[in-house]
């Protein structure tokens, strides 16, 4: 609008119509229409004249024009198709309107070319800007995302694990509100690779991830910690409520077979520790030391246990 030519009094030429194109390309209809009456309504501060009725009327043939492009090119992936065609369209309906409130004049023609390479130049340059803040915006939410996820089970990963401790440690420091962990290690898992390949101890680790998620309430947080261990924290359950939703984890991964190919299953089991803030430790920064000592027991004293 700083930029705009003025032809004579009341007509100038300017591009408010590429935000109009680039708000129904990359928002939505409707925010598209509400931007157009905010234009048409600026329109009039300029100054009451026909030419700004006229204005108004273009405005409004622009917007149904974009509407019905955006629509019948909605099947077309192509950003740049369907905004060089909403460019052009524009450009040409503004060029029959300068024609229609000015005499042509050689030095109409002259601003006309001069628009036309301006339109098209900066119509062109503003999708490309908008297009490229949109696609990095979409590839910074989903890094996020995925700097979060564990790639083989798409559970949480670690870095999940320690962020939501560290949140409800200090979360519940002060209230006192009861906040468990239990550490999930699947027994004799090198075995498995050993035995029957990389591969099948990848599809033991995601079935087991699938059955901890399936059995676990929906309260709880399941992660993978890493390798062949799992956590899960508990947000102010009891300790019998923390024990009974292992238990049943651990008897549904002994009674699952795990088939690794076409022929062969395996049965395998896990050994779980257990810490919980206040009945098995008096403070929050013990869970994990704690949890990691009750795992070592349960190992150590046979496997397929829970200790805590
Ligand atoms: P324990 O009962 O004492 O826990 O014995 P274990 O064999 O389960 O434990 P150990 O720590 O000896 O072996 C864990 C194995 O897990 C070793 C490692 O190669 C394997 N592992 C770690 N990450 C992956 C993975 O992403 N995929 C596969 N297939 N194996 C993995
Ligand atoms: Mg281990
Ligand atoms: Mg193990």
């Amino acid at each position: 609008m700083n930029f705009s030519i003025v032809l004579d009094q009341g007509t100038r030429i300017d591009f408010r119509y590429i935000p109009i194109i680039l708000i129904f390309l990359f928002i939505n209809d409707k925010a598209a229409i509400v931007s157009a009456v905010l234009i048409a309504a600026a329109r009039f501060i300029i100054g009451v004249s026909l030419t700004s009725y006229l204005s108004v009327f273009v405005l409004t043939v622009l917007v149904i024009g974009l509407y019905v492009i955006k629509h019948a090119t909605r099947k077309h992936e192509s950003m740049y198709l369907k905004g060089s065609i909403m460019v052009i369209y524009a450009t040409t309906l503004y060029t029959i309107f300068f024609i229609q409130v000015t005499s042509i004049t050689v030095e109409l023609v002259t601003l006309l070319i001069f628009f036309w390479i301006v339109a098209m130049a900066g119509g062109l340059f503003a999708l490309f800007i908008m297009n490229y803040l949109r696609t990095a915006e979409l590839l910074l939410r989903k890094y996020e995302a995925e700097s979060t996820i564990d790639y083989l089970t798409g559970l949480s990963n670690v870095r999940k694990f320690y962020q939501m401790l560290d949140y409800y440690t200090k979360k519940y420091k002060t209230k006192k509100t009861p906040l468990a962990i239990g550490m999930i290690d699947i027994d004799f898992f090198k075995r498995v690779n050993d035995k029957h390949g990389h591969d099948a101890g990848d599809i033991v680790l995601m079935e087991v991830a699938r059955i901890l998620e399936e059995t676990i309430d929906d309260e709880t947080f399941v992660f993978r910690k890493g390798g062949e261990e799992f956590t899960a924290i508990f947000p102010n359950a009891p300790l019998e409520d923390v024990l009974y939703s292992l238990e049943r984890c651990r008897l549904a991964v002994q009674h699952h077979g795990f088939k690794i190919d076409e022929l062969k299953e395996l049965n395998l089991t896990i050994s779980i520790g257990i810490c919980h803030y206040s009945e098995t430790a008096s403070s929050v920064d013990e869970l994990m030391t704690n949890a990691d000592e009750k795992l070592y027991k349960a190992k150590e004293t046979g496997r397929n246990r829970l200790v805590f």
